[in-house]
Protein backbone atom coordinates (compact mmCIF):
# COMPACT_ATOMS: atom_id res chain seq x y z
CA UNK A 1 0.00 0.00 0.00
CA UNK A 2 1.45 3.29 -0.68
CA UNK A 3 1.69 6.65 1.42
CA UNK A 4 -1.07 8.73 2.10
CA UNK A 5 -0.22 12.20 0.56
CA UNK A 6 -1.73 15.77 1.44
CA UNK A 7 -2.23 17.34 -1.89
CA UNK A 8 -4.62 20.88 -1.72
CA UNK A 9 -7.56 20.33 0.52
CA UNK A 10 -6.96 16.51 1.84
CA UNK A 11 -5.44 13.31 2.13
CA UNK A 12 -5.27 11.14 -1.16
CA UNK A 13 -3.40 7.93 -2.14
CA UNK A 14 0.12 8.11 -3.63
CA UNK A 15 -1.16 7.12 -7.13
CA UNK A 16 -3.79 9.66 -7.15
CA UNK A 17 -1.21 12.66 -5.90
CA UNK A 18 -0.35 13.95 -9.31
CA UNK A 19 0.25 17.56 -10.16
CA UNK A 20 0.08 19.04 -13.64
CA UNK A 21 2.74 19.69 -15.84
CA UNK A 22 1.27 23.30 -16.27
CA UNK A 23 2.15 24.13 -12.40
CA UNK A 24 5.02 26.78 -12.25
CA UNK A 25 6.60 24.72 -9.84
CA UNK A 26 7.85 22.48 -12.16
CA UNK A 27 7.97 24.62 -15.24
CA UNK A 28 10.36 27.07 -13.33
CA UNK A 29 11.18 25.84 -9.69
CA UNK A 30 8.40 28.89 -8.89
CA UNK A 31 7.81 27.54 -5.29
CA UNK A 32 8.89 27.10 -1.63
CA UNK A 33 9.22 24.07 0.32
CA UNK A 34 10.52 22.71 3.97
CA UNK A 35 12.05 19.05 4.67
CA UNK A 36 10.51 18.34 8.53
CA UNK A 37 12.01 15.44 11.04
CA UNK A 38 9.43 13.52 13.01
CA UNK A 39 11.13 12.44 16.39
CA UNK A 40 9.18 9.98 18.70
CA UNK A 41 5.84 11.18 15.90
CA UNK A 42 6.36 14.59 16.87
CA UNK A 43 7.14 17.37 14.50
CA UNK A 44 10.47 18.63 15.25
CA UNK A 45 10.78 22.88 15.71
CA UNK A 46 7.38 22.74 13.34
CA UNK A 47 6.54 26.16 14.59
CA UNK A 48 10.16 27.59 13.14
CA UNK A 49 9.83 25.49 9.99
CA UNK A 50 6.33 27.26 9.30
CA UNK A 51 7.50 30.56 9.54
CA UNK A 52 10.41 30.14 7.30
CA UNK A 53 7.69 28.82 4.81
CA UNK A 54 5.56 31.47 5.15
CA UNK A 55 8.67 34.27 5.30
CA UNK A 56 9.87 32.37 2.07
CA UNK A 57 6.40 32.69 0.42
CA UNK A 58 5.85 36.34 1.14
CA UNK A 59 9.49 37.10 -0.07
CA UNK A 60 8.21 35.63 -3.74
CA UNK A 61 4.90 37.03 -3.34
CA UNK A 62 3.04 33.58 -3.17
CA UNK A 63 0.05 33.55 -1.59
CA UNK A 64 -0.09 30.53 0.97
CA UNK A 65 -3.57 28.31 0.77
CA UNK A 66 -3.82 28.20 3.92
CA UNK A 67 -3.38 29.88 7.67
CA UNK A 68 -0.47 28.58 9.40
CA UNK A 69 -2.86 27.37 11.89
CA UNK A 70 -4.39 24.90 8.77
CA UNK A 71 -1.31 24.03 7.37
CA UNK A 72 0.26 22.83 10.64
CA UNK A 73 -2.79 20.57 11.62
CA UNK A 74 -2.58 19.16 7.40
CA UNK A 75 1.24 18.28 8.28
CA UNK A 76 0.10 16.51 11.92
CA UNK A 77 -2.41 14.82 10.21
CA UNK A 78 -0.31 13.52 7.62
CA UNK A 79 2.13 12.66 9.72
CA UNK A 80 -0.53 10.41 11.70
CA UNK A 81 -2.18 9.10 8.43
CA UNK A 82 0.84 7.15 7.64
CA UNK A 83 1.85 6.52 11.00
CA UNK A 84 5.36 7.91 10.67
CA UNK A 85 7.42 7.61 14.21
CA UNK A 86 10.37 8.65 12.80
CA UNK A 87 10.67 10.16 9.65
CA UNK A 88 10.72 12.89 7.41
CA UNK A 89 8.10 15.75 6.16
CA UNK A 90 8.17 17.53 2.70
CA UNK A 91 6.32 20.48 2.55
CA UNK A 92 6.11 21.74 -0.91
CA UNK A 93 4.11 25.04 -2.15
CA UNK A 94 4.28 25.31 -5.48
CA UNK A 95 2.94 28.83 -7.45
CA UNK A 96 0.02 26.49 -9.24
CA UNK A 97 -0.99 25.75 -12.65
CA UNK A 98 -0.78 28.69 -14.92
CA UNK A 99 0.12 29.74 -18.36
CA UNK A 100 3.01 28.90 -20.38
CA UNK A 101 5.42 31.82 -20.02
CA UNK A 102 7.24 33.56 -16.45
CA UNK A 103 4.10 35.60 -15.33
CA UNK A 104 3.22 33.99 -12.09
CA UNK A 105 -0.40 36.39 -11.58
CA UNK A 106 -1.55 33.86 -14.37
CA UNK A 107 -1.30 30.78 -11.65
CA UNK A 108 -4.85 31.40 -10.05
CA UNK A 109 -3.93 29.13 -6.81
CA UNK A 110 -0.83 28.08 -5.34
CA UNK A 111 -0.77 24.03 -5.08
CA UNK A 112 0.05 22.32 -2.16
CA UNK A 113 1.73 18.91 -1.07
CA UNK A 114 3.09 16.95 1.85
CA UNK A 115 4.78 14.00 1.84
CA UNK A 116 5.28 11.88 5.27
CA UNK A 117 7.87 9.46 5.05
CA UNK A 118 11.62 7.97 6.03
CA UNK A 119 14.62 9.60 4.88
CA UNK A 120 17.78 8.07 3.98
CA UNK A 121 20.10 9.99 5.94
CA UNK A 122 23.73 9.18 5.47
CA UNK A 123 25.37 6.31 6.63
CA UNK A 124 25.36 5.49 10.48
CA UNK A 125 29.11 5.33 10.28
CA UNK A 126 29.83 8.29 8.69
CA UNK A 127 28.75 9.99 11.92
CA UNK A 128 31.82 7.65 13.72
CA UNK A 129 34.27 8.45 10.94
CA UNK A 130 33.35 11.94 9.80
CA UNK A 131 33.03 12.96 6.14
CA UNK A 132 35.24 14.49 3.34
CA UNK A 133 34.07 17.57 1.19
CA UNK A 134 35.13 19.51 -1.39
CA UNK A 135 35.56 23.16 -2.06
CA UNK A 136 33.16 23.89 -5.32
CA UNK A 137 33.94 25.69 -8.26
CA UNK A 138 30.26 26.75 -8.53
CA UNK A 139 30.07 29.98 -6.92
CA UNK A 140 26.93 30.69 -4.21
CA UNK A 141 23.65 32.49 -5.53
CA UNK A 142 24.38 36.27 -5.36
CA UNK A 143 22.74 36.82 -2.08
CA UNK A 144 21.18 40.51 -3.99
CA UNK A 145 19.87 37.98 -6.83
CA UNK A 146 18.42 34.91 -4.72
CA UNK A 147 17.77 35.43 -1.24
CA UNK A 148 19.31 32.34 0.72
CA UNK A 149 16.85 32.85 3.84
CA UNK A 150 14.18 31.57 0.40
CA UNK A 151 14.31 28.21 0.94
CA UNK A 152 12.75 28.14 -2.85
CA UNK A 153 12.17 24.90 -4.67
CA UNK A 154 15.15 26.00 -7.46
CA UNK A 155 18.24 24.38 -6.19
CA UNK A 156 20.03 23.81 -9.51
CA UNK A 157 23.08 26.07 -8.20
CA UNK A 158 23.61 23.19 -5.27
CA UNK A 159 22.57 20.79 -7.46
CA UNK A 160 25.52 21.78 -9.82
CA UNK A 161 28.13 21.69 -6.37
CA UNK A 162 26.62 18.54 -5.60
CA UNK A 163 27.93 17.11 -8.80
CA UNK A 164 31.08 18.45 -8.12
CA UNK A 165 31.18 16.61 -4.94
CA UNK A 166 30.11 13.10 -6.06
CA UNK A 167 32.62 13.53 -8.91
CA UNK A 168 35.38 13.91 -6.30
CA UNK A 169 33.74 10.70 -4.99
CA UNK A 170 32.60 12.46 -1.54
CA UNK A 171 29.45 13.44 -0.35
CA UNK A 172 29.42 16.88 0.18
CA UNK A 173 31.01 20.23 -1.30
CA UNK A 174 31.24 23.73 0.34
CA UNK A 175 29.89 26.43 -1.75
CA UNK A 176 32.00 29.85 -1.34
CA UNK A 177 29.97 33.18 -2.38
CA UNK A 178 31.21 35.81 -5.49
CA UNK A 179 33.26 37.15 -2.67
CA UNK A 180 35.01 34.06 -2.08
CA UNK A 181 32.97 33.46 1.82
CA UNK A 182 31.80 30.29 2.76
CA UNK A 183 28.35 30.10 2.54
CA UNK A 184 27.09 26.89 2.93
CA UNK A 185 27.15 23.03 2.20
CA UNK A 186 25.25 22.11 -0.78
CA UNK A 187 21.61 20.98 1.59
CA UNK A 188 23.32 21.84 4.98
CA UNK A 189 24.87 24.76 6.94
CA UNK A 190 28.71 24.59 7.56
CA UNK A 191 30.16 24.89 11.11
CA UNK A 192 33.70 25.31 12.70
CA UNK A 193 35.31 25.38 15.77
CA UNK A 194 38.67 27.20 16.12
CA UNK A 195 40.18 27.60 19.82
CA UNK A 196 37.11 26.26 21.43
CA UNK A 197 34.81 29.15 19.61
CA UNK A 198 32.29 28.15 17.62
CA UNK A 199 32.31 29.67 14.08
CA UNK A 200 29.20 30.33 11.45
CA UNK A 201 28.48 31.99 8.60
CA UNK A 202 25.95 34.60 8.44
CA UNK A 203 23.08 34.48 6.54
CA UNK A 204 24.06 37.30 4.43
CA UNK A 205 27.35 35.21 3.07
CA UNK A 206 24.63 33.07 1.35
CA UNK A 207 23.21 30.25 3.60
CA UNK A 208 19.81 29.60 4.73
CA UNK A 209 19.13 30.42 8.32
CA UNK A 210 19.15 26.28 9.19
CA UNK A 211 16.27 25.45 11.65
CA UNK A 212 18.98 22.62 12.82
CA UNK A 213 21.79 26.14 12.28
CA UNK A 214 19.91 27.98 15.15
CA UNK A 215 19.05 24.86 17.46
CA UNK A 216 22.95 24.18 17.25
CA UNK A 217 24.06 27.60 18.15
CA UNK A 218 21.32 27.92 20.92
CA UNK A 219 22.90 24.55 22.46
CA UNK A 220 26.00 25.44 22.19
CA UNK A 221 25.73 29.01 24.14
CA UNK A 222 23.88 26.89 26.81
CA UNK A 223 26.90 24.58 27.15
CA UNK A 224 28.90 27.90 27.92
CA UNK A 225 30.44 27.76 24.28
CA UNK A 226 31.40 31.21 22.39
CA UNK A 227 29.86 31.36 19.27
CA UNK A 228 29.84 34.10 16.65
CA UNK A 229 28.60 34.57 13.31
CA UNK A 230 31.36 35.23 11.41
CA UNK A 231 32.61 35.33 7.53
CA UNK A 232 35.04 32.59 6.62
CA UNK A 233 37.40 31.68 4.26
CA UNK A 234 38.61 28.43 2.56
CA UNK A 235 41.63 29.14 4.98
CA UNK A 236 39.61 29.53 8.43
CA UNK A 237 38.52 25.65 6.75
CA UNK A 238 41.61 24.50 6.22
CA UNK A 239 43.15 25.12 9.65
CA UNK A 240 40.38 25.22 12.17
CA UNK A 241 40.09 22.12 14.83
CA UNK A 242 37.01 20.96 14.02
CA UNK A 243 34.06 20.71 11.38
CA UNK A 244 30.32 19.85 11.06
CA UNK A 245 27.39 20.13 8.97
CA UNK A 246 24.01 20.72 10.16
CA UNK A 247 20.51 19.92 8.57
CA UNK A 248 17.60 18.51 9.37
CA UNK A 249 17.90 15.46 7.47
CA UNK A 250 21.63 15.18 8.46
CA UNK A 251 21.40 16.63 11.87
CA UNK A 252 24.99 17.09 13.05
CA UNK A 253 27.63 15.59 11.09
CA UNK A 254 31.72 15.52 11.41
CA UNK A 255 33.56 16.94 8.39
CA UNK A 256 37.47 15.29 8.75
CA UNK A 257 38.76 15.80 5.61
CA UNK A 258 38.48 19.21 2.74
CA UNK A 259 40.59 19.36 -0.14
CA UNK A 260 43.09 16.39 0.76
CA UNK A 261 43.62 18.51 4.47
CA UNK A 262 42.78 16.70 7.10
CA UNK A 263 41.32 18.56 9.71
CA UNK A 264 41.98 18.26 13.88
CA UNK A 265 43.13 15.07 13.98
CA UNK A 266 41.20 13.44 11.38
CA UNK A 267 38.13 12.31 13.66
CA UNK A 268 34.76 14.28 14.54
CA UNK A 269 36.10 16.53 17.30
CA UNK A 270 35.47 16.56 20.73
CA UNK A 271 33.18 19.49 20.51
CA UNK A 272 31.47 17.93 17.42
CA UNK A 273 30.38 14.97 19.38
CA UNK A 274 28.99 16.79 22.45
CA UNK A 275 27.08 19.35 20.04
CA UNK A 276 25.69 16.09 18.09
CA UNK A 277 25.14 14.39 21.69
CA UNK A 278 23.46 17.34 23.10
CA UNK A 279 21.28 17.91 19.71
CA UNK A 280 20.31 14.03 19.55
CA UNK A 281 18.95 14.27 23.19
CA UNK A 282 16.96 17.67 22.44
CA UNK A 283 15.42 16.60 19.62
CA UNK A 284 14.29 13.11 20.93
CA UNK A 285 12.85 15.57 23.75
CA UNK A 286 15.52 14.03 26.41
CA UNK A 287 17.64 17.41 26.23
CA UNK A 288 16.74 20.70 28.00
N1 LIG B 1 21.20 24.83 3.52
C1 LIG B 1 20.50 24.33 2.50
C2 LIG B 1 20.83 24.75 1.11
C3 LIG B 1 19.47 23.41 2.75
O1 LIG B 1 18.77 22.90 1.74
C4 LIG B 1 19.20 23.03 4.08
C5 LIG B 1 18.08 22.09 4.40
N2 LIG B 1 18.25 20.84 3.79
C6 LIG B 1 19.98 23.56 5.11
C7 LIG B 1 20.95 24.49 4.79
C8 LIG B 1 19.74 23.19 6.55
O2 LIG B 1 18.53 23.74 6.98
P1 LIG B 1 17.64 23.04 8.10
O3 LIG B 1 18.48 22.87 9.29
O4 LIG B 1 16.50 23.98 8.30
O5 LIG B 1 17.20 21.72 7.54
Amino acid sequence: MGLKIWLNEGLVDESEAKISVFDHGLLYGDGVFEGIRVYDRRVFELEAHIKRLYESARAIRLTMPMEPKELTEAVETTVKANGIADGYIRLVVTRGVGCLGLNPFTCERSGLFIIASTIQLYPEELYETGMRVISAVTVRNHPLAIPPQVKSLNYLNNILAKIEALDSNVPEAIMYNHEGYVAEATGDNVFIVRNNVVCVPPVQAGSLEGVTRNVVMRLARKEGLEVVEKNLTRCDLYICDEMFLTGSAAEVIGVVEIDGRTIGDGKPGRITRLLRDKFFAYARGKGQ
